[in-house]
């Protein structure tokens, strides 16, 4: 719980490319908007930080950051 109050998870979906690995390797974070086509974070408390990173290093356009919150 720490985790989603120190961090905050920010796509930048113009260079997000739809590829949807972001989703497969971590769905429980990460969905794709049907409308836009683009990965969108999950409003939700799951946190797991290792398949968070996982998820932002496949990242073919690395367009997933990981920012910490003052
Ligand atoms: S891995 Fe990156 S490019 Fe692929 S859907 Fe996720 S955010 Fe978009």
């Amino acid at each position: 719980m720490e985790a989603v109050l120190r961090y905050q998870i920010v796509i930048d979906v113009y260079r997000c490319n739809s590829c949807g690995s972001c989703v497969e390797i971590c769905p429980e974070k990460f969905y794709m908007n049907e409308n836009t086509d683009k990965a969108e974070v999950a409003d939700n408390d799951w946190w797991d930080q290792a398949l968070i990173e996982q998820a932002i290093s496949i990242c073919p356009v690395q367009c997933i950051e990981l920012i910490v919150k003052d």
